[in-house]
């Protein structure tokens, strides 16, 4: 009886779809919570969010982030805070990919998008400087040119920056108006809801329409 019970097993699974996906030409859908390469945000005025805090670099526990702020030119500064992140890279072959760095920052300027697909020849390449981090003018990611996956404009659409997982509220799939600064360009990317008083609320509060602090 037991070899034919092992046998009903395989003729069972026989006639079942497969779940193996033929990567790349199936790819499967992403979860809501999928942890990809990271992504440095901006206001929509075009400003940049990090300011140079180094909080990410602080709790990162692979020690992959390397931050450097430097002030901003009075005339022309690069964020509204007082410093901005001159040198930002992150060191992808330590990452672990945990997040920790996006629930840390203040000004929700580093999110992780749903862009996984790179590969590297050299360890230095694994190296994602502000250069590919930081989101163009119009809101999208860059693409690290020999290291990242040809991708389509859809799906550079889709990778916005802005990760879900982050909120406290805890539920992946809550939607509500937003109460922070949505992403430039790629149109508003609805966050989770947020517990009351919640600082990126708080700091939603002192910004002008026009993405800059007020006096
Ligand atoms: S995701 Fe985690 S390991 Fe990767 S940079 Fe952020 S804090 Fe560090
Ligand atoms: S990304 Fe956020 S936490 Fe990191 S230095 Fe910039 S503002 Fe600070």
């Amino acid at each position: 009886m037991g070899k034919f019970s092992g046998f009903a097993v395989t003729l069972r699974h026989m006639f079942r779809k497969p779940v193996t996906t033929q990567y790349p030409k199936e790819v499967r859908e992403k979860p809501v919570r999928f942890h990809g390469r990271h992504v440095l945000n901006r206001y929509p005025d075009g400003m940049e969010k990090c300011i140079g805090c180094e909080l990410c670099a602080a709790v990162c526990p692979a020690k992959c982030i390397y931050v450097r702020g430097k002030d901003n030119p009075p005339g022309n500064p690069v964020s509204p805070g007082e410093r901005y992140g001159y040198v930002y890279e992150i060191n992808l072959l330590r990452c672990i990919f945990c997040g920790l760095c996006v629930e840390a920052c203040p000004t929700t300027a580093i999110t992780m998008s749903n862009m996984f697909e790179f590969s590297v020849t050299d360890r230095n390449q694994a190296i994602f400087t502000k250069e590919h981090l930081l989101v163009g003018e119009d809101g999208k990611p860059n693409r690290k040119l020999g290291v990242e996956a040809d991708v389509t404009a859809d799906a550079l659409e889709e990778a916005g920056g802005w990760m879900r997982a982050t909120a406290p509220g805890g539920n992946a799939n809550f939607k509500e108006e937003v109460l922070w600064s949505p992403e430039a360009g790629v149109g508003t990317r609805l966050p989770e809801g947020v517990a009351d008083n919640h600082p990126r609320d708080i700091g939603a509060d002192t910004r002008s329409p026009e993405g800059r602090v007020e006096q």
